[in-house]
């Protein structure tokens, strides 16, 4: 099947590592070009570098999203670089551990801001290329947004947001032929994943326990498994899906997760 991806520019935040790095692989695999908007200026270059290599094309802006005035500044710079823009994948988040009693008011409020804030802010900027392009949107949310976590309100009250959103987006740009999915993983092994296990005493037992659980052969998700679902999503051949939440979880949040556990 040909994902129909050649010369397409897509902005991928948080794309150097993790999540983001398998999806701004695969865009640049199937002949896309990921524009990949994060702050790690190592390992952004040692991706750009790589691909290259493989003469496929993407592009490292190397910053933090934090306020308005920055996702303005990518997309003006993805823009005179490549003069368009085909999609958007808002991917970057930090499961933060703001809870009701450990945190703040103060520190509540940071964390939705730096969870949600950018996802709007991306869209924004981006919408009159959008429109010329009839591209694709896609958020990355979390299963916490379904199910809680504990300790972590900021975090899941971004990631619950991200998924109004998408409903709410997919209506509002429905006149533009503009479609809004979003991609819901559980646990997936990336740098921020294993920040999160390094914090428990036995991370090792954690890990062992956690996928069990797992419905689906009873291991994590890949972050390549997210990015293959996410590039569909951004590509014509989904072009009737729209306002969708999909989870990619190997049944972690929906299935008994008694079923094959002795
Ligand atoms: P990750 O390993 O931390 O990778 C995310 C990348 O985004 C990092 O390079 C990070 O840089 C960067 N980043 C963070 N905040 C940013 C910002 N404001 N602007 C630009 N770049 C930023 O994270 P991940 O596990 O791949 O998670 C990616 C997405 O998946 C997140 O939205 C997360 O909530 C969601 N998710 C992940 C899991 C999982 O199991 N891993 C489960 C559910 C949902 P720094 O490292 O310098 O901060």
């Amino acid at each position: 099947m040909n994902l129909n991806l050649e010369k397409k520019v897509f902005l991928v935040s948080g794309g150097a590592k993790g999540i983001g790095e398998a999806i701004s692989r695969t865009i640049a695999t199937e002949g896309g070009i990921a524009v990949i908007i994060d702050p790690s200026i190592e390992a952004g270059e040692n991706l750009i570098q790589e691909l290259s290599s493989k003469n496929q094309t993407a592009y490292h802006i190397p910053m933090r999203l934090l306020d308005p005035d920055q996702a303005m500044d990518a997309v003006n710079m993805a823009v005179s670089r490549f003069g368009r823009i085909d999609g958007i994948v808002n991917n970057a988040g930090a499961n933060d551990g703001i809870g009701l009693e450990q945190g703040s008011p103060v520190a509540f409020r940071k964390s939705v801001e730096q969870n949600l804030g950018h996802y709007y802010d991306l869209v924004h900027f981006a919408l009159p290329y959008l429109k010329k392009s009839f591209g694709s949107i896609v958020n990355i949310s979390s299963k916490t947004a379904i199910t809680g976590q504990g300790n972590t309100s900021g975090y899941t009250a971004a990631k619950g947001a991200q998924l109004s959103l998408t409903r709410e987006w997919a209506v509002e740009l429905l006149p533009y032929g503009i479609r809004v999915n979003a991609v819901i993983p559980a646990e997936v092994m990336t740098p921020l994943y294993q920040r999160w296990l390094d914090t428990f005493d036995h991370p090792e037992e954690k890990l062992n326990l956690i996928q069990s659980r797992i419905p689906f052969e009873n291991r994590m998700t890949t972050p390549q498994e997210i990015a293959n679902t996410v590039v569909f999503l951004l590509s014509d051949l989904s072009s009737h899906t729209t306002g969708q939440h999909i989870f990619v979880d190997g049944g972690y949040t929906h299935l008994d997760r008694a079923i094959g556990r002795e």
